[in-house]
């Protein structure tokens, strides 16, 4: 269920065809004690109640979050990156569990759930910067759906680094934004390049084999509505499945044949195939 960056264009899309012009009537916050306290959420409940009696003026995605503007200066920053549900219900409907509700005044309401790491805070627009997900997805490296994400620019800031790929592929160093550990695995594979190699080690070739890599994975998960698992802003699935992940657990690489390994790696644990991608 993560939200990387073709999620959350999507869900910026379908925000401006449903969202816009809407009028917040009041919210709710459920469940967020635990959420407050790591900072996932305004640490001050009446933090939200700037959204309150605002209208919607639209949504614009950078790298894996969702920036909701709202009149009077107010927006909701919203990073579901390692997990979350973003829906909007109509008036009738039932509203499942939720850490941030926006009722609006005709019916109908936004619920918002993280499941694991990420961000739903509300900001004045002079405070944007200062919520991190934010600052590094809106104000800093390219994203790979930009026209700035060209070869060139990736080959400058990327090849010759002494790093591992993954810190230069995820996370706040990064060279692109969008990217985590759940399109990382899908594209090292794609590009058959082993996590624990360095920049500096690979020839042109692979270089180009990894830029290739993000942009086609960026552009088939777009294509085909984000991921399975996620569901959009109508609770529908998409239909991309990651090409390594997870879901390659105890299967055997459509490659190559090799059984799929994982191993523990920055931070956390990648799929690969020890057959197509060697250390
Ligand atoms: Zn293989």
């Amino acid at each position: 269920m993560s939200v990387e960056l073709p999620e959350a264009k999507i869900l910026a899309e379908q925000m401006n065809q449903t969202l816009k012009g809407k009028k917040v009537g009041s919210h709710e916050v459920q469940d967020s004690e635990k959420l407050q306290r790591i900072g996932f959420m305004n640490k001050n409940h009446a933090d939200y109640d700037i959204l309150d009696r605002q209208t919607i003026l639209g949504a614009e995605s950078g790298g894996n979050t969702v920036h909701l503007r709202l009149s009077g200066d107010a927006n909701l920053v919203i990073s579901p990156e390692y997990g979350g549900r973003v829906q909007y219900h109509e008036a009738e409907e039932k509203h499942p569990s939720y850490h941030l509700k926006l009722n609006f005044t005709d019916g109908s309401a936004l619920t918002i759930r993280l499941t694991s790491m990420g961000v739903v805070s509300a900001a004045e627009t002079g405070d944007l910067e200062k919520r991190y997900t934010y600052r590094r997805d809106f104000k800093g490296a390219a994203s790979p759906d930009s026209p700035g994400f060209t070869y060139t620019y990736f080959k400058d800031v990327f090849s010759g680094q002494n790093r591992a790929l993954k810190p230069l592929l995820v996370g706040k160093d990064a060279v692109a934004v969008g990217v985590s550990n759940s399109a990382f695995q899908d594209i090292i594979y794609r590009a058959g390049l082993h996590p624990k190699r360095k920049a500096s080690s690979l020839t042109e070739d692979e270089t180009r084999g990894l830029y290739d890599a993000i942009r086609a994975l960026v552009e088939e998960r777009l294509s085909l509505g984000g991921k399975k698992e996620w569901t959009d802003l109508y609770g529908r699935h998409g239909g991309y499945t990651p090409r390594m992940g997870p879901n390659m657990k105890d299967r055997g690489c459509p490659r190559c044949g090799t059984a799929i390994r994982r191993i523990a790696h920055g931070g956390g644990h990648v799929y690969l195939c020890p057959g197509c991608q060697k250390d």
